[in-house]
């Protein structure tokens, strides 16, 4: 049997839940030569240099690219939507939206939104993020 500590709402290094004004994703940005990443990364991968500090990233970004998943994987609903969202910092993320797949646009305006957690198959809670449109899709 595995042994895994429970993620259950601890949220990974890549979202801290304590800051002012909610929850927010963590990235990385070098301070050798001034790469930004996402998520939290110990070595530049543009540099490889191990001098990185904590870089708290927008809430707000916007849909850079998307696709709709007609059969998802067991534990995620279908259709749902997978998208890369560009933050302001430079830095785009992996991430699914919170929408339906009619309303989902290329270069609309979203924020993040931290959902509930999901059940894995070792019984852990895992914390999830999307982004989700501002105001509600037209
Ligand atoms: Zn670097």
């Amino acid at each position: 049997m595995l042994d895994y500590e429970p993620l259950a709402l601890s949220a990974g290094p890549y979202l801290d839940l304590q800051c002012d004004g909610g929850p927010r994703l963590m990235g990385s940005e070098c301070l050798e030569c001034g790469h930004r990443l996402f998520p939290v990364a110990a070595v530049c991968p543009n540099c490889m240099s191990d001098q990185l500090k904590p870089l708290p990233l927008s809430r707000e970004g916007k849909v850079y690219s998307f696709t709709v998943l007609r059969q998802a994987p067991p534990g995620f609903d279908s259709p749902s939507i997978i998208s890369y969202v560009d933050l302001r910092e430079g830095v785009r993320v992996f991430t699914h939206l919170d929408m339906l797949p009619h309303q989902a646009k290329c270069d609309m305006v979203v924020h993040l939104k931290v959902v509930d957690p999901k059940i894995d198959k070792f019984g852990r809670k895992v914390l999830q993020f999307k982004f989700a449109p501002i105001g509600g899709a037209q």
